[in-house]
Protein backbone atom coordinates (compact mmCIF):
# COMPACT_ATOMS: atom_id res chain seq x y z
CA UNK A 1 0.00 0.00 0.00
CA UNK A 2 1.53 3.54 -0.84
CA UNK A 3 1.68 6.04 1.64
CA UNK A 4 3.95 9.14 2.49
CA UNK A 5 6.04 6.63 4.81
CA UNK A 6 7.15 2.77 3.63
CA UNK A 7 4.88 1.54 6.53
CA UNK A 8 1.92 3.52 6.98
CA UNK A 9 1.30 5.38 10.17
CA UNK A 10 -2.30 4.22 11.05
CA UNK A 11 -3.75 6.18 14.21
CA UNK A 12 -7.21 4.58 16.06
CA UNK A 13 -8.96 7.43 18.07
CA UNK A 14 -11.02 5.31 20.93
CA UNK A 15 -10.41 1.60 22.34
CA UNK A 16 -13.61 1.23 22.57
CA UNK A 17 -14.49 -2.76 21.24
CA UNK A 18 -14.71 -1.01 17.65
CA UNK A 19 -10.82 0.77 18.41
CA UNK A 20 -9.27 -2.50 19.94
CA UNK A 21 -10.90 -5.29 17.18
CA UNK A 22 -9.51 -3.09 14.25
CA UNK A 23 -6.31 -2.97 16.31
CA UNK A 24 -6.31 -7.03 16.66
CA UNK A 25 -7.38 -6.94 13.02
CA UNK A 26 -4.84 -4.73 11.59
CA UNK A 27 -2.42 -6.41 13.18
CA UNK A 28 -3.55 -9.96 11.74
CA UNK A 29 -2.82 -8.34 8.29
CA UNK A 30 0.52 -7.05 9.59
CA UNK A 31 0.08 -3.74 10.44
CA UNK A 32 0.34 -2.08 13.16
CA UNK A 33 -2.04 0.79 14.51
CA UNK A 34 -1.40 2.93 17.79
CA UNK A 35 -4.43 3.58 19.40
CA UNK A 36 -5.25 6.96 21.26
CA UNK A 37 -8.00 6.79 23.96
CA UNK A 38 -9.49 9.74 25.98
CA UNK A 39 -10.11 7.62 29.49
CA UNK A 40 -7.22 6.62 31.97
CA UNK A 41 -8.38 3.39 32.17
CA UNK A 42 -10.33 0.42 29.66
CA UNK A 43 -13.24 -0.59 31.22
CA UNK A 44 -16.98 -2.06 29.92
CA UNK A 45 -19.91 -1.75 31.38
CA UNK A 46 -21.39 -4.85 33.01
CA UNK A 47 -23.73 -6.41 30.35
CA UNK A 48 -23.68 -9.42 27.78
CA UNK A 49 -22.73 -9.35 24.08
CA UNK A 50 -24.28 -12.01 21.65
CA UNK A 51 -21.52 -12.33 19.51
CA UNK A 52 -22.59 -13.63 15.65
CA UNK A 53 -21.41 -15.80 13.25
CA UNK A 54 -20.08 -12.91 10.86
CA UNK A 55 -17.86 -11.68 14.06
CA UNK A 56 -17.17 -15.37 15.22
CA UNK A 57 -15.50 -16.07 11.81
CA UNK A 58 -13.18 -12.42 12.27
CA UNK A 59 -12.13 -13.97 16.01
CA UNK A 60 -10.91 -17.12 13.57
CA UNK A 61 -9.36 -15.59 10.87
CA UNK A 62 -7.72 -13.17 14.07
CA UNK A 63 -6.35 -16.43 15.93
CA UNK A 64 -8.21 -14.96 19.12
CA UNK A 65 -11.31 -17.68 18.70
CA UNK A 66 -9.96 -20.08 21.43
CA UNK A 67 -9.31 -17.00 23.91
CA UNK A 68 -13.16 -16.24 22.94
CA UNK A 69 -14.54 -19.38 23.07
CA UNK A 70 -13.23 -20.14 26.21
CA UNK A 71 -14.41 -16.96 28.08
CA UNK A 72 -18.34 -17.15 26.98
CA UNK A 73 -21.14 -19.52 26.46
CA UNK A 74 -22.64 -21.01 23.72
CA UNK A 75 -26.71 -20.08 22.76
CA UNK A 76 -28.70 -22.16 20.19
CA UNK A 77 -32.33 -20.26 20.61
CA UNK A 78 -33.73 -16.55 21.41
CA UNK A 79 -37.03 -16.74 22.60
CA UNK A 80 -39.60 -13.81 22.67
CA UNK A 81 -41.41 -13.79 25.72
CA UNK A 82 -44.69 -11.87 26.81
CA UNK A 83 -43.98 -10.40 30.00
CA UNK A 84 -46.01 -13.55 31.84
CA UNK A 85 -43.67 -16.08 30.24
CA UNK A 86 -45.70 -17.17 27.42
CA UNK A 87 -43.70 -18.16 24.49
CA UNK A 88 -44.36 -15.88 21.46
CA UNK A 89 -41.32 -17.31 19.35
CA UNK A 90 -38.27 -19.42 19.94
CA UNK A 91 -35.71 -19.98 16.64
CA UNK A 92 -32.26 -21.15 16.27
CA UNK A 93 -29.64 -18.27 15.86
CA UNK A 94 -29.39 -17.51 11.96
CA UNK A 95 -26.46 -18.74 10.44
CA UNK A 96 -26.07 -15.15 8.41
CA UNK A 97 -22.59 -16.24 6.36
CA UNK A 98 -21.65 -18.48 4.29
CA UNK A 99 -19.94 -21.97 4.40
CA UNK A 100 -20.26 -22.17 8.50
CA UNK A 101 -21.57 -25.07 9.02
CA UNK A 102 -21.48 -25.06 12.73
CA UNK A 103 -23.77 -22.03 12.59
CA UNK A 104 -27.27 -21.79 14.37
CA UNK A 105 -25.83 -20.33 17.57
CA UNK A 106 -24.40 -17.10 19.02
CA UNK A 107 -21.84 -16.96 21.99
CA UNK A 108 -22.57 -15.15 24.56
CA UNK A 109 -20.09 -13.05 26.10
CA UNK A 110 -19.74 -10.54 29.07
CA UNK A 111 -18.16 -7.33 26.99
CA UNK A 112 -15.43 -6.90 29.84
CA UNK A 113 -14.28 -9.90 29.19
CA UNK A 114 -14.26 -9.15 25.28
CA UNK A 115 -12.68 -5.95 25.57
CA UNK A 116 -9.93 -7.89 28.09
CA UNK A 117 -9.70 -10.56 25.11
CA UNK A 118 -8.64 -8.20 22.53
CA UNK A 119 -6.33 -6.00 24.62
CA UNK A 120 -4.55 -8.88 25.59
CA UNK A 121 -3.39 -9.34 21.61
CA UNK A 122 -2.46 -5.43 21.57
CA UNK A 123 1.26 -5.18 22.48
CA UNK A 124 0.60 -2.51 25.40
CA UNK A 125 2.83 0.16 23.79
CA UNK A 126 0.54 0.93 20.99
CA UNK A 127 -2.19 1.99 23.59
CA UNK A 128 -2.19 5.42 24.50
CA UNK A 129 -4.57 6.48 27.18
CA UNK A 130 -4.79 10.17 28.36
CA UNK A 131 -5.31 11.39 25.25
CA UNK A 132 -8.36 13.08 24.29
CA UNK A 133 -8.51 13.99 20.82
CA UNK A 134 -9.60 17.37 20.26
CA UNK A 135 -8.73 18.39 16.22
CA UNK A 136 -8.06 17.21 13.26
CA UNK A 137 -6.27 19.03 10.46
CA UNK A 138 -6.32 17.19 7.23
CA UNK A 139 -4.06 17.54 4.16
CA UNK A 140 -4.26 15.95 0.87
CA UNK A 141 -2.47 12.88 2.10
CA UNK A 142 -2.05 13.21 5.54
CA UNK A 143 -3.17 14.10 8.83
CA UNK A 144 -2.71 16.06 11.86
CA UNK A 145 -3.90 14.61 15.23
CA UNK A 146 -4.23 16.99 17.82
CA UNK A 147 -4.77 15.91 21.45
CA UNK A 148 -6.11 18.06 25.00
CA UNK A 149 -2.94 17.34 26.54
CA UNK A 150 -0.90 19.19 24.09
CA UNK A 151 0.46 16.31 21.96
CA UNK A 152 0.36 16.51 18.46
CA UNK A 153 1.23 13.43 15.67
CA UNK A 154 0.33 12.70 12.49
CA UNK A 155 -0.93 10.14 10.59
CA UNK A 156 -1.34 8.47 7.02
CA UNK A 157 -5.08 7.37 8.03
CA UNK A 158 -7.03 8.07 11.00
CA UNK A 159 -9.43 5.48 12.05
CA UNK A 160 -12.51 7.41 14.51
CA UNK A 161 -13.77 4.75 16.32
CA UNK A 162 -14.83 7.10 18.82
CA UNK A 163 -17.99 6.18 19.74
CA UNK A 164 -22.01 7.61 19.08
CA UNK A 165 -21.16 11.55 20.37
CA UNK A 166 -17.97 11.38 18.15
CA UNK A 167 -15.94 14.63 17.47
CA UNK A 168 -14.16 12.96 14.23
CA UNK A 169 -17.70 12.48 12.37
CA UNK A 170 -19.12 16.21 14.25
CA UNK A 171 -15.90 17.59 12.21
CA UNK A 172 -15.86 15.95 8.70
CA UNK A 173 -19.56 13.91 7.71
CA UNK A 174 -22.28 14.93 10.16
CA UNK A 175 -23.80 17.93 12.19
CA UNK A 176 -26.84 16.08 12.71
CA UNK A 177 -27.51 15.26 16.55
CA UNK A 178 -27.61 11.63 18.19
CA UNK A 179 -31.27 10.78 17.96
CA UNK A 180 -32.94 9.88 21.14
CA UNK A 181 -34.99 6.84 21.24
CA UNK A 182 -37.12 8.00 23.72
CA UNK A 183 -36.30 4.82 26.00
CA UNK A 184 -33.72 4.38 29.25
CA UNK A 185 -31.71 1.07 29.75
CA UNK A 186 -31.50 -0.36 32.63
CA UNK A 187 -28.20 -3.26 32.81
CA UNK A 188 -26.97 -5.67 35.08
CA UNK A 189 -25.30 -8.28 35.68
CA UNK A 190 -25.70 -10.91 38.24
CA UNK A 191 -25.52 -14.32 39.52
CA UNK A 192 -27.40 -17.15 38.31
CA UNK A 193 -28.38 -18.34 41.89
CA UNK A 194 -30.47 -15.16 42.35
CA UNK A 195 -32.57 -15.69 39.40
CA UNK A 196 -35.09 -18.14 40.92
CA UNK A 197 -34.16 -20.93 38.65
CA UNK A 198 -36.04 -19.02 35.41
CA UNK A 199 -32.63 -19.10 32.96
CA UNK A 200 -31.36 -22.70 34.07
CA UNK A 201 -31.15 -23.49 29.52
CA UNK A 202 -28.66 -21.81 27.04
CA UNK A 203 -31.66 -19.52 25.52
CA UNK A 204 -31.32 -15.50 24.50
CA UNK A 205 -34.86 -14.24 26.42
CA UNK A 206 -36.47 -11.15 25.56
CA UNK A 207 -39.49 -10.56 27.19
CA UNK A 208 -41.67 -8.24 26.38
CA UNK A 209 -44.80 -5.90 27.46
CA UNK A 210 -46.03 -3.30 24.98
CA UNK A 211 -42.68 -0.74 24.68
CA UNK A 212 -41.11 -2.66 27.78
CA UNK A 213 -38.20 -4.72 26.78
CA UNK A 214 -36.74 -7.51 29.32
CA UNK A 215 -33.62 -9.12 27.46
CA UNK A 216 -31.88 -11.99 29.64
CA UNK A 217 -28.69 -13.07 28.60
CA UNK A 218 -27.38 -16.71 30.11
CA UNK A 219 -23.61 -16.61 31.02
CA UNK A 220 -23.34 -20.07 32.00
CA UNK A 221 -19.32 -19.88 31.84
CA UNK A 222 -19.57 -16.94 34.79
CA UNK A 223 -22.57 -18.58 36.35
CA UNK A 224 -24.11 -14.86 36.04
CA UNK A 225 -26.61 -13.62 33.62
CA UNK A 226 -26.78 -10.47 31.92
CA UNK A 227 -30.29 -8.40 32.45
CA UNK A 228 -31.31 -5.55 30.75
CA UNK A 229 -34.26 -3.68 31.00
CA UNK A 230 -35.63 -1.07 28.45
CA UNK A 231 -38.41 1.22 29.52
CA UNK A 232 -40.06 4.77 28.20
CA UNK A 233 -38.77 7.76 29.74
CA UNK A 234 -38.61 11.51 28.30
CA UNK A 235 -35.59 12.18 30.42
CA UNK A 236 -32.62 12.61 27.59
CA UNK A 237 -29.76 13.16 29.59
CA UNK A 238 -26.94 10.32 28.24
CA UNK A 239 -26.32 9.09 32.24
CA UNK A 240 -29.72 9.63 33.85
CA UNK A 241 -29.35 10.60 37.55
CA UNK A 242 -32.30 8.04 38.28
CA UNK A 243 -32.94 5.12 40.91
CA UNK A 244 -35.08 2.11 39.74
CA UNK A 245 -37.98 2.94 40.91
CA UNK A 246 -39.36 4.49 37.69
CA UNK A 247 -38.21 0.60 35.98
CA UNK A 248 -40.17 -0.89 38.40
CA UNK A 249 -42.90 0.31 37.69
CA UNK A 250 -43.41 -0.53 34.05
CA UNK A 251 -42.78 -4.11 35.31
CA UNK A 252 -46.12 -4.59 37.17
CA UNK A 253 -47.56 -7.33 34.29
CA UNK A 254 -44.40 -9.29 34.44
CA UNK A 255 -43.81 -12.73 35.74
CA UNK A 256 -43.40 -12.46 39.60
CA UNK A 257 -39.68 -13.84 39.32
CA UNK A 258 -38.40 -11.60 36.60
CA UNK A 259 -40.18 -8.69 39.28
CA UNK A 260 -38.22 -9.78 42.20
CA UNK A 261 -34.85 -10.12 40.00
CA UNK A 262 -35.13 -6.51 39.24
CA UNK A 263 -36.45 -5.88 42.69
CA UNK A 264 -33.20 -7.31 44.12
CA UNK A 265 -30.98 -5.83 41.85
CA UNK A 266 -28.28 -3.58 43.46
CA UNK A 267 -25.69 -3.37 40.97
CA UNK A 268 -26.76 -1.26 37.37
CA UNK A 269 -26.14 1.01 34.98
CA UNK A 270 -28.88 3.48 33.58
CA UNK A 271 -28.32 4.87 30.13
CA UNK A 272 -30.54 7.17 27.94
CA UNK A 273 -30.73 4.83 24.56
CA UNK A 274 -29.61 7.09 21.14
CA UNK A 275 -29.03 5.99 17.64
CA UNK A 276 -28.07 8.28 14.88
CA UNK A 277 -29.72 8.44 11.10
CA UNK A 278 -27.26 7.43 8.64
CA UNK A 279 -24.07 9.21 7.53
CA UNK A 280 -24.06 9.45 4.00
CA UNK A 281 -20.04 9.86 3.80
CA UNK A 282 -17.93 8.10 6.36
CA UNK A 283 -14.43 8.63 4.28
CA UNK A 284 -12.04 11.40 3.59
CA UNK A 285 -8.72 10.95 2.38
CA UNK A 286 -7.11 10.13 4.94
CA UNK A 287 -9.92 9.48 8.05
CA UNK A 288 -12.30 7.18 8.33
CA UNK A 289 -15.28 6.11 10.82
CA UNK A 290 -15.48 3.23 12.00
CA UNK A 291 -18.57 1.83 14.53
CA UNK A 292 -20.87 3.48 16.55
CA UNK A 293 -19.14 6.64 15.31
CA UNK A 294 -20.04 5.36 11.94
CA UNK A 295 -23.70 3.84 12.42
CA UNK A 296 -24.88 3.90 16.30
CA UNK A 297 -27.91 1.55 15.92
CA UNK A 298 -30.70 0.57 18.96
CA UNK A 299 -29.99 -2.55 20.66
CA UNK A 300 -33.03 -3.87 19.86
CA UNK A 301 -30.91 -6.44 17.33
CA UNK A 302 -28.08 -6.71 19.33
CA UNK A 303 -25.72 -5.82 16.77
CA UNK A 304 -23.61 -2.44 17.36
CA UNK A 305 -20.64 -4.42 19.07
CA UNK A 306 -20.75 -6.92 16.25
CA UNK A 307 -21.10 -4.38 13.59
CA UNK A 308 -17.73 -2.39 14.72
CA UNK A 309 -15.48 -5.73 15.19
CA UNK A 310 -17.04 -6.55 11.46
CA UNK A 311 -15.95 -2.74 10.25
CA UNK A 312 -12.49 -3.41 11.82
CA UNK A 313 -12.46 -7.11 10.03
CA UNK A 314 -13.40 -5.32 6.19
CA UNK A 315 -11.53 -2.29 6.91
CA UNK A 316 -8.00 -4.61 8.21
CA UNK A 317 -8.94 -6.77 4.48
CA UNK A 318 -9.27 -3.71 2.59
CA UNK A 319 -6.56 -2.41 3.72
CA UNK A 320 -4.35 -5.48 2.82
CA UNK A 321 -5.75 -5.73 -1.31
CA UNK A 322 -5.00 -2.17 -2.04
CA UNK A 323 -2.72 -0.22 -3.29
CA UNK A 324 -3.37 3.13 -1.60
CA UNK A 325 -5.46 4.10 1.53
CA UNK A 326 -8.04 5.84 -0.58
CA UNK A 327 -8.93 2.82 -2.44
CA UNK A 328 -8.90 0.71 0.47
CA UNK A 329 -11.42 3.25 2.32
CA UNK A 330 -13.66 2.94 -0.88
CA UNK A 331 -13.65 -0.57 -0.89
CA UNK A 332 -14.39 -0.63 3.23
CA UNK A 333 -17.25 1.35 2.77
CA UNK A 334 -18.82 -0.33 -0.36
CA UNK A 335 -18.66 -3.40 1.67
CA UNK A 336 -20.43 -2.23 5.25
CA UNK A 337 -22.66 0.70 4.45
CA UNK A 338 -25.22 -1.65 2.87
CA UNK A 339 -25.06 -3.77 5.98
CA UNK A 340 -24.59 -1.30 8.21
CA UNK A 341 -27.82 0.86 6.91
CA UNK A 342 -30.13 -1.88 6.87
CA UNK A 343 -29.39 -3.27 10.58
CA UNK A 344 -29.40 0.80 11.61
CA UNK A 345 -33.29 0.70 10.11
CA UNK A 346 -33.80 -3.00 11.98
CA UNK A 347 -32.57 -1.97 14.93
CA UNK A 348 -35.49 0.60 15.47
CA UNK A 349 -38.35 -2.13 15.37
CA UNK A 350 -38.36 -3.02 19.31
CA UNK A 351 -39.26 -6.57 19.69
CA UNK A 352 -43.66 -6.37 20.03
CA UNK A 353 -46.30 -8.60 20.66
CA UNK A 354 -46.84 -8.83 16.74
CA UNK A 355 -43.47 -10.35 16.24
CA UNK A 356 -43.31 -13.31 13.94
CA UNK A 357 -39.39 -13.83 13.75
CA UNK A 358 -36.84 -13.16 16.67
CA UNK A 359 -34.57 -12.27 14.06
CA UNK A 360 -35.88 -9.62 11.19
CA UNK A 361 -32.36 -9.93 9.87
CA UNK A 362 -32.89 -12.88 8.05
CA UNK A 363 -34.64 -11.91 5.57
CA UNK A 364 -31.82 -9.78 3.92
CA UNK A 365 -28.83 -11.35 5.44
CA UNK A 366 -29.23 -15.23 5.43
CA UNK A 367 -27.53 -16.98 2.72
CA UNK A 368 -30.27 -19.18 0.46
C1 LIG B 1 -28.37 -1.03 26.18
C2 LIG B 1 -27.41 -1.48 25.10
C3 LIG B 1 -27.28 -2.83 24.82
C4 LIG B 1 -26.45 -3.26 23.76
N1 LIG B 1 -26.38 -4.59 23.49
C5 LIG B 1 -25.63 -5.00 22.44
C6 LIG B 1 -25.56 -6.40 22.09
O1 LIG B 1 -26.16 -7.27 22.72
N2 LIG B 1 -24.82 -6.76 21.00
C7 LIG B 1 -24.13 -5.84 20.26
O2 LIG B 1 -23.49 -6.22 19.28
N3 LIG B 1 -24.15 -4.51 20.58
C8 LIG B 1 -24.88 -4.08 21.64
N4 LIG B 1 -24.92 -2.75 21.95
C9 LIG B 1 -24.16 -1.79 21.12
C10 LIG B 1 -22.70 -1.69 21.49
O3 LIG B 1 -22.56 -1.42 22.86
C11 LIG B 1 -21.99 -0.57 20.71
O4 LIG B 1 -22.40 -0.60 19.37
C12 LIG B 1 -20.47 -0.76 20.75
O5 LIG B 1 -20.00 -0.77 22.07
C13 LIG B 1 -19.78 0.36 19.96
O6 LIG B 1 -18.40 0.26 20.09
P1 LIG B 1 -17.46 1.45 19.59
O7 LIG B 1 -16.07 0.99 19.86
O8 LIG B 1 -17.83 1.86 18.21
O9 LIG B 1 -17.85 2.70 20.51
P2 LIG B 1 -17.65 2.90 22.09
O10 LIG B 1 -17.78 1.62 22.82
O11 LIG B 1 -18.53 4.02 22.49
O12 LIG B 1 -16.13 3.35 22.23
C14 LIG B 1 -15.70 4.64 21.88
C15 LIG B 1 -14.37 4.91 22.60
O13 LIG B 1 -13.82 6.12 22.12
C16 LIG B 1 -13.37 6.89 23.21
N5 LIG B 1 -13.41 8.29 22.77
C17 LIG B 1 -14.51 9.03 22.48
N6 LIG B 1 -14.16 10.27 22.07
C18 LIG B 1 -12.80 10.31 22.09
C19 LIG B 1 -11.84 11.33 21.76
N7 LIG B 1 -12.23 12.54 21.32
N8 LIG B 1 -10.52 11.04 21.90
C20 LIG B 1 -10.11 9.79 22.35
N9 LIG B 1 -10.99 8.81 22.68
C21 LIG B 1 -12.31 9.05 22.54
C22 LIG B 1 -14.35 6.57 24.33
O14 LIG B 1 -13.82 6.87 25.61
C23 LIG B 1 -14.56 5.07 24.12
O15 LIG B 1 -13.60 4.30 24.80
C24 LIG B 1 -25.72 -2.31 23.00
C25 LIG B 1 -25.81 -0.94 23.33
C26 LIG B 1 -26.65 -0.53 24.35
C27 LIG B 1 -26.75 0.95 24.67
Amino acid sequence: MDARNKEPKIVIIGCGIGGAATAVALQNEGINAEIYEQASAITEVGAGIGMRPPTINFFKKWGIYEDIERKSSLSNFMEILLGNGDVLVKENWPLLTNGDEEGGWARLIHRADLIDILLSHIPPELIHLKHRCDSIITHENYAEVHFENGKSIEADLVIAADGIRSLVRSNFFSKVDPVYSGTHAYRAILDEKDSFGLFEDNTFKVFIDGDVNVYVMPLHHRNQISFDVTVPSEKVAWRPDIDKTAMLSYLKNFDSKIQAIAANIENYTCRAVYDIEPVESWNSNCVTLLGDSAHAMLHHQGQGANMAIQDGGVLAESLSDSKTIPEALKKYYARRKPVTDKYQELSRQQHNQEATTAFPEKEAFEQK
